[in-house]
């Protein structure tokens, strides 16, 4: 039984199927519609820097005072996130971050290999694309202020590429002339469209038997050692094993499979421009302004930037606005006039964890329930390979990864 039909639970369910599972996959909503619909699509194998770095808090006061910066804070909300903030603080030890970007590249590097059979098999290839990505900057004081995070990076084994303007001219001829430094990743990719890669992993997956029920799930029953059976709103399945998969909602019931985790969610927007006059080749990441931009079906998405309030407060479009200002800085003429019927916004809730890792692996009072959740800002990279290690643990295998820095006992 996996819980949650994003891309996290999608891959799971895939691998367990691949590995001979009958498989329940379990969600309240359709298919991908939590953060999973929304995000940036970039397999960003270079996400391997943790939001928390040293200097990160420094910077925190600059950034809320800029209405168009890359964080907001809904501070009638900040008395549930001290104790978060407080890991997140400690997490950016540089000796931490050394440790963290170390398990992140483990568990990103091959994601195209591990997406491979799950594509060929849902035939949903075309939805992926691997023209790299750029990073961009606005200033030399940004492209400096980014040095650290880069070599973190080298380090690790990524390769960067850095373009002189006149390359970048030549690659992406819409940018204007606010860019004025970019960096390239060759080994990133992206998809033209998340939600429809997560439901033709879940069609596929129904192909071949899988039953995909539309509950919410509230609890287990066991029998002191093992779970024998999940309870939803709508009754109680029978279950050999349990996953769970369901993001930035996992908290609650993590607890009851005995293991409390500090979940919280970092909040992040998508405003689509349909038909844009100008766009991009290959998926961007504004640095100045922490967002994504990336070519998609559905026309030029602007998706990211943080904003720490929960999963209950309502969205705060002008947080859009502002990227869409940004979008039309550095491309100018995006939109040739605001015509709000061109444009398309939501809010999503990224699974976030202090330490920027997800939690991978067995509960610790329960011998047959797995952790799949918390994967933040790179859980479409980070997926397949989630999948592929939860299959292993359910064969009892060993992982392909060292899994420990993942450990839900780890906080
Ligand atoms: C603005 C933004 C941009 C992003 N850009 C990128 C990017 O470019 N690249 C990248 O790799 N990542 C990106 N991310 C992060 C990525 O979207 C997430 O890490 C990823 O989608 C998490 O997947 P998931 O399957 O864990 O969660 P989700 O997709 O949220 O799925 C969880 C599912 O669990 C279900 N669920 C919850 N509770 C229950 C319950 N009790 N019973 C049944 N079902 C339940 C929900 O309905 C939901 O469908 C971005 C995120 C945001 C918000």
């Amino acid at each position: 039984m996996v819980i949650g039909a994003g891309i996290v639970g999608a891959c799971s369910a895939a691998y367990l199927q691949r590995d001979a599972r009958e498989v329940l996959l379990i969600d309240h909503g359709e298919p991908g519609m939590g953060a999973s619909f929304g995000n940036g699509g970039i397999f960003s194998a270079s996400s391997i820097v943790p939001v928390a770095m040293p200097g990160t808090l420094a910077k925190v006061p600059r950034w809320l005072l800029d209405p168009e910066g890359p964080l907001a804070i809904r501070w009638s909300y900040l008395p549930r996130l001290v104790p978060w903030l407080l890991r997140f603080a400690a997490a950016s030890a540089p000796a931490r971050v050394e440790a963290q970007a170390r398990a992140l590249r483990a568990l990103l590097k091959d994601s195209a290999a591990h997406y491979a059979p799950l594509l060929r098999d849902a035939g949903a290839e075309a939805l992926v694309r691997k023209q790299g990505m750029l990073y961009l900057y606005a200033s030399e004081a940004a492209w400096r202020g980014d040095a650290r995070a880069m070599d973190l990076r080298r380090r690790n084994g990524i390769l960067i590429e850095d373009l002189e303007r006149r390359t970048l001219a030549e690659r992406e001829p819409d940018l204007g002339a606010a860019v004025t430094h970019a960096r390239f990743i060759p080994d990133n990719g992206f998809t033209t469209n998340p939600l429809r890669l997560v439901q033709s992993l879940a069609q596929q997956l129904a192909a071949r038997g899988a039953r995909i029920a539309q509950e919410r799930v509230l609890g287990f029953e066991s029998n002191g050692q093992r779970i024998t059976a999940v309870r939803t709103d709508r009754g109680r399945h029978p279950a050999s094993a349990v996953v769970l998969a369901a993001g930035a909602w996992s908290k609650p019931l993590a607890a009851q499979l005995g293991d409390r985790v500090p979940l919280d969610t970092e909040r992040g927007y998508h405003v689509i421009v349909k038909a844009p006059e100008k766009t991009l080749r290959a998926p961007a990441i504004f640095v100045d302004a922490s967002f994504g931009i990336t070519p998609m079906e559905t026309g030029l998405r602007l998706a990211g930037t943080v904003e720490l309030g929960g999963l209950e407060a309502p969205a705060n479009w002008a947080r859009t606005d502002a990227m869409l200002n940004h979008g039309r800085r550095i491309l100018p003429g995006l939109l040739a006039r605001h015509d709000e019927s061109r444009l398309s916004r939501w809010l999503g809730f990224r699974p976030s964890l202090p330490d920027s890792l997800p939690v991978i692996g067995p509960s610790s009072r329960y011998r047959n329930a797995y952790y799949a959740f918390g994967h933040g800002h790179m859980g479409m990279c980070g997926a397949p390979l989630t999948g592929k290690l939860i299959s292993e643990l359910i064969a009892g295998k060993n992982p392909s990864i060292d899994i420990s820095p993942f450990s839900a006992r780890r906080f």
